[in-house]
């Protein structure tokens, strides 16, 4: 950055040395040099204005459940809503902002008889990071209720998109590259208690699959049309690979685990190891779904 950003009066918001490890829910990765925090939507359209105007690239973390970060410091400015967690309701229509922690949001429309995000249950991360991944499963996805998203873009212009204008698709959409700052949900209305009674009963399938006790970072491969990734990998004999201290997971094939003292070195070689085995006896080339910095 150059001198002249102490001038601005989000240069407070700007921290450095910011262990983004910390920050993520596979607990890997370096430092960032430049970790901005907005108290606001216009915070954030000013300080994108300004870095399109140096030509500098910038990052947006959300709650890194769905990251893997190298190791090196990572000198791109690194934004985080997370003091944006605004949650507030016009009857069936819920509007909130993008830093809220996405289990808070499914928790908070169950215990307000809304109903259409209790099928995220057990989905960890924040509002905006799940829209940024169209987050989801057999239970629906995060944009089947998704009216509209505000959206800062690069250049800092804010622009409403609608969900047909963000054509969703499997773990995607389409932001223009930018921010998502707040979205609306139209929801539907239901007794609160079928609601906690479904939520329970997907929670509880899914700690049944998945291995919520470790670190992790979610699926890190996209399912190959036709087949499942976990079952391409659990097929090939690969649950319980490892490398130094990241592993397989022995519950979920497309999981791997961080068992304490891993590095994002060892996560990410483990993930070209199972690549290359899954090449090799499917002839199927596994694209990430995790997304991985730098
Ligand atoms: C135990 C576990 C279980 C999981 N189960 C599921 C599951 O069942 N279904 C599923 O789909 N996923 C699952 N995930 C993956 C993950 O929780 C979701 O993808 C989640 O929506 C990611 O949100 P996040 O805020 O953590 O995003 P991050 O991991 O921080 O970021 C993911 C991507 O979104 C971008 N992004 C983040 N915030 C914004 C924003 N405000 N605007 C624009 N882009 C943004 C980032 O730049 C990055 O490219 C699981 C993960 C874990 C650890």
């Amino acid at each position: 950055m150059l001198p002249d950003f102490l001038l601005k009066p989000w240069a407070d918001r700007i921290s450095s040395g910011v262990r983004l490890a910390h920050r993520t829910s596979m607990r890997v990765g370096g430092e960032s040099s430049c970790f901005f925090q907005p108290r606001t939507a216009l915070e954030l359209q000013d300080f994108l204005g300004y870095l399109a105007s140096q030509g500098r690239e910038w990052l947006i973390l959300g709650g890194g459940t769905n990251l893997i970060i190298g190791p090196d410091r990572e000198d791109r400015p690194v934004i985080h809503l997370g003091e944006m967690q605004e949650l507030g309701r016009d009857g069936r229509k819920v509007t909130v902002s993008a830093g809220t922690k996405l289990p808070r949001l499914v928790s908070w429309s169950i215990s307000h008889g809304l109903a259409g995000l209790e099928g995220l249950s057990g989905i960890p991360g924040t509002v905006g990071g799940a829209v940024a991944m169209n987050c989801g499963g057999q239970f629906g996805e995060i944009t089947d209720c998704l009216a509209t998203v505000l959206v800062v873009l690069p250049g800092g212009e804010m622009v409403e998109l609608t969900r047909e204008e963000l054509n969703p698709t499997y773990r995607s959409t389409d932001l223009r590259g930018g921010v998502v700052v707040s979205c609306c949900f139209e929801l539907g209305e239901e007794d609160v208690f079928s609601l906690q009674q479904r939520a329970k009963e997907i929670a509880a399938r899914k700690s049944l699959s998945q291995p919520l006790a470790l670190r992790s970072a979610g699926c890190i491969f996209r399912n190959p049309g036709g087949k499942a990734a976990a079952a391409m990998i659990d097929e090939a004999g690969l649950k319980g690979l490892t490398v130094g201290m990241a592993r397989v997971s022995r519950k979920h094939a497309n999981f791997i685990v961080h068992e304490g003292g891993a590095t994002a070195g060892q996560v990410l070689e483990l993930m070209s190891r199972v690549r290359k085995e899954i090449n090799e006896r499917f002839q199927t080339e596994l694209k990430l779904e995790v997304k991985v910095w730098p």
